[in-house]
């Protein structure tokens, strides 16, 4: 009788793939040959996070059978040229961007960025701003409250937290049990130092861009789930700046700013691009501080860039 289970895909290298049973056992899978071949216009068949069908067989190997549809996933271009898509991870149940204020100071369009795609794939997201003790050291608490109103007014949840002093990471430690959390930021804001505060046990380096094949050198990194001592897991996509925004057209960018959507079905017309029309709401809310005019400049920005990507 041939053994099949499911589970879940841990760890992609291209060649074989980590996948765990519903028991927490690990096993080293390979894709059936006619898998690859499947309708997909992207290039990997199986991605971080999916939940896939194994079989195992006399000589003991695993193999990965059927993919289970996704409930969501998550992509990026292969290149800004190209037009192919790479998916990075599947079935996220939440996304955290983590962000600082000070050393570094994050790039609000880096945020914006990152909710945007969280919208466009319908998954939860929350900005974790971290090493709030230095920020408060600086003086920096008027800063720290405008990012959180700022944001907060936007529709999004703020958790400052200080992995150094504990602050906030109770909530933090609540936000990722028992679920499946993509973490994203830039390299130094933090990640695993909050990710080993959460989980003491885990020895990770969250989002390093492997320098084992030589400085300059382009080295393929990939995703990897890491499970949590007290439950849930955390996806870490390494390498990834930003997310792609490949099936997001002009048009319909603003739909993925909640704070710009709240207002625009008041525009005059209805195929308003808020850049520019008489009568367009979203400029009348930037214009009376109901929307943040930093949100309104990242729409703007990711509007214009966004072009050089299409036909
Ligand atoms: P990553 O690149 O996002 O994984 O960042 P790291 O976890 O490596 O942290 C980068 C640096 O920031 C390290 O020197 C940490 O000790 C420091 N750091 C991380 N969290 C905090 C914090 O909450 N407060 C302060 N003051 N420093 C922190
Ligand atoms: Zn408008």
């Amino acid at each position: 009788m041939i053994e099949r289970f499911t589970a879940i895909v841990m760890r992609s290298t291209g060649s074989w793939y980590e996948v765990r049973n519903a028991g927490g056992g690990l096993f080293k899978a390979r894709l059936r040959g006619r898998l690859r071949l499947g309708g997909s216009r992207s290039t990997n068949p199986v991605v971080v996070g999916d939940e896939v069908e194994c079989t195992v067989d006399e000589a003991g190997e695993v193999w990965i059978e059927q993919v289970a549809p996704r409930r969501n996933y998550i992509i990026r271009r292969s290149s800004n040229l190209s037009r192919e898509s790479h998916i990075i991870a599947a079935n996220i149940d939440r996304a955290i961007v983590v962000a600082t204020l000070f050393s570094p100071a994050t790039v609000p369009e880096f945020i914006d960025r990152f909710l945007v795609t969280c919208e466009a794939y319908r998954i939860p997201a929350t900005i974790v701003l971290n090493k709030i003790d230095l920020a408060m050291s600086e003086g920096m608490e008027a800063a720290v409250r405008h990012f959180a109103e700022l944001y907060e007014r936007a529709g999004y949840r703020v958790m400052p937290v200080s992995a150094l002093t504990g602050q906030g990471m109770d909530e933090l430690k609540e936000l990722l049990q028992g679920r499946t959390t993509l973490i994203s930021g830039n390299s130094g804001v933090g990640k695993s130092t909050l990710i080993k505060a959460v989980s003491p046990g885990l020895d990770i380096r969250i989002g390093e861009i492997s320098q084992a094949h030589g400085k300059g050198m382009h080295t393929t990194t990939f995703s990897q789930i890491y499970p949590l001592s007290g439950g849930g897991d955390i996806i870490d996509t390494p390498g990834i700046k930003g997310f792609g925004l490949v099936d997001i057209g002009g048009g319909e960018l603003y739909h993925y700013f909640p704070d710009l959507m709240r207002v625009a079905p008041e525009c005059q017309y209805y195929n308003c691009t808020h850049t520019h029309e008489p009568g367009c709401a979203v400029i009348r809310a930037v214009e009376s501080g109901e929307i943040s005019e930093q949100r309104y400049i990242s729409y703007l920005k990711m509007l214009e860039e966004d072009e050089k990507y299409r036909k």
